[in-house]
């Protein structure tokens, strides 16, 4: 017998849908905004006003996840547009080590081409080659040769791994102005029009912002050994200050400018075929860092780049382009101890240096009479043994190692390669992974450490402030959640509870503009209640 009801409600559904379906937006609008917690974006969800409560009335999923354990900038940015988590990007950290370069320095930058001549971790060739998956805007390129793939960002890293191997234009701040890695490619004369409004603000000094109340609530100076005290800043800036503008919302002013900027120029969203445009709003990540997240100054900040968003978005609705938005951080953030204690985390501390790799090796050294570093690393994540050493010393090496770093009252975790080869990837849901599931989703088998240490929530891998007072880094949730918001105009969203992923964000956008992404080519799944129709995949 057959069943008549199933189908025919099938097409009546689907008929439903595709008339409710607006046409595919023509620009797709990607921001990343650096450390930008869901903690922050939940605290601070009821004061915006502009464009992040614009945002905010779309597909809110403020338990997203950066869910690897390594939650740098280059790692978390090297998921939102590939779909890939960094075991598949294989961006495992900001940086690695490679001890098998021929150049004195074995530190790779992630975003650096080793084997452009005279290239180092430092002083490096901006390139994507690290980058092992392609991103969504190459793919774009692929199946529709018009369209452009374009990044803007603070950071070079950030333009990289959103954008990837083939690009339009991409263009970062570098300290003085932006700059772009792309030889080739024509110059828009708008870049030079934003350098040169930027260069002139930055040359006169910036009277500090006026804190609303909910702001000047928070000023509290917090004392911090062999530092100045933070907590009430409001920007005050001397002439010429570069790291005081990068650390403060005039500079993600400035990005979102160059970015518009790109737009006009471009005519990014009139083409026959969809665009895609990345911008990575770095100041924050630079506010939390000098002047941790719970204090007047992120607290300016984040007001202030609600009213920036908002202008941008006025900016696109001028221009006429049917545009959708995503929002997201590379990873979230935590404040400094100092005032964590005093907000009443009695366990919030900073690492003992002496967990330093340096340190470590050269006691383990001492213990086992061996000469050279033997560990290379920083004071927890991915860690290298010597690999000059024998075979046999570096398995004395590692089970000397992993029962030192055990036995440290600050250590949560020590895994090594074996273990997390051995591991495999988590499909549960984010927020239920254990810390090795974690760690396993931040492994690459050629880049990885030999082991991998992981410290305890709350604490925080500065051991003597010198610059940044605060940071991120850790496998636990304050770093590693982060509000995911999809936004197109006329689209009616909600707050969903359940976890997300940054990877995604790639198949649901790609499933916005129609792009066939074949099912399990990317870690990422595209999300339902968003302006995406996923069960057209
Ligand atoms: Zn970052």
């Amino acid at each position: 017998m057959r069943k008549f009801f199933v189908a025919a409600a099938a097409a009546f559904f689907a008929s439903q849908a595709s008339a409710q379906t607006p046409p595919p937006p023509k620009l797709l609008v990607v921001l990343s905004v650096d450390q930008f917690s869901a903690d922050l974006f939940d605290e601070y969800r009821p004061q915006f006003t502009a464009g992040l409560a614009r945002l905010a009335s779309g597909a809110v999923f403020h338990n997203g996840y950066q869910s690897h354990a390594n939650t740098e900038t280059c790692p978390g940015h090297s998921t939102i547009l590939t779909g890939d988590r960094p075991a598949r990007t294989g961006i495992v950290g900001n940086t690695w080590i490679d001890q098998s370069l021929s150049r004195p320095d074995k530190v790779v930058y992630c975003a650096e081409d080793t084997n452009a001549p005279g290239s180092n971790s430092k002083n490096y060739k901006v390139s994507p080659v690290n980058l092992r998956v392609p991103t969504l805007g190459e793919l774009m390129k692929a199946r529709w040769p018009q369209s452009r793939n374009v990044a803007v960002a603070g950071k070079d890293r950030a333009a990289v791994m959103m954008s990837g191997h083939r690009t339009d234009q991409r263009w970062y701040w570098n300290g003085k102005q932006f700059v772009t890695d792309l030889a080739g490619a024509p110059v828009p004369a708008s870049i030079g029009a934003i350098n040169t409004a930027t260069a002139r603000e930055l040359a006169a000094p910036a009277a500090p912002l006026q804190p609303t109340p909910f702001c000047s609530a928070k000023a509290q100076p917090i004392p911090v050994e062999s530092h100045a005290p933070v907590g009430a800043g409001a920007f005050a800036r001397k002439a010429g200050d570069v790291d005081a503008f990068e650390a403060s919302p005039e500079f993600d002013g400035s990005i979102l400018a160059a970015a518009a900027a790109l737009v006009r120029e471009m005519r990014l969203g009139q083409g026959s075929s969809p665009d895609v445009l990345s911008v990575g709003l770095s100041a924050t990540d630079y506010v939390g860092h000098r002047y941790g997240t719970e204090g007047q100054e992120m607290c300016l900040q984040l007001m202030s780049l609600d009213w920036d968003i908002g202008d941008f978005l006025k900016f696109l609705d001028n221009s006429g382009v049917d545009y959708a938005v995503v929002l997201t951080a590379d990873h979230g953030g935590q404040d400094l101890p100092e005032r964590l204690r005093l907000h009443g985390v009695a366990d919030a501390q900073r690492v003992d240096p002496g967990l330093a790799a340096s340190a470590v090796g050269k006691a383990i050294g001492a213990r086992l009479n061996l000469t050279g570093p033997v560990l290379f690393g920083d004071v927890s994540g991915d860690t290298y043994i010597d690999a000059s050493l024998p075979a046999a010393d570096r398995a004395r090496v590692l089970a000397e190692a992993v029962r030192t770093y055990k036995a440290h009252p600050q250590v949560a975790a020590v895994f090594t390669y074996d273990e997390l080869e051995r591991t495999s990837v988590p499909t549960t849901s984010p927020d239920t992974w254990s810390l090795i599931e974690r760690a396993r989703a931040s492994f690459d088998p050629r880049r990885s450490g030999d082991f991998v240490v992981l410290l305890k929530e709350h604490v925080t891998p500065i051991g003597h402030v010198t610059k940044s007072v605060a940071t991120h880094g850790s496998p636990w949730d304050y770093d590693r959640r982060v509000p995911i918001l999809f936004w197109r105009p006329g689209f009616e969203g909600r707050t969903v509870e359940a976890a997300a992923e940054t990877v995604d964000i790639m198949p649901t956008l790609a499933a916005m503009i129609d792009l066939p992404i074949a099912p399990q080519s990317v870690d990422g799944r595209c999300l339902d209640g968003t302006p995406a129709i996923c069960e057209n995949r």
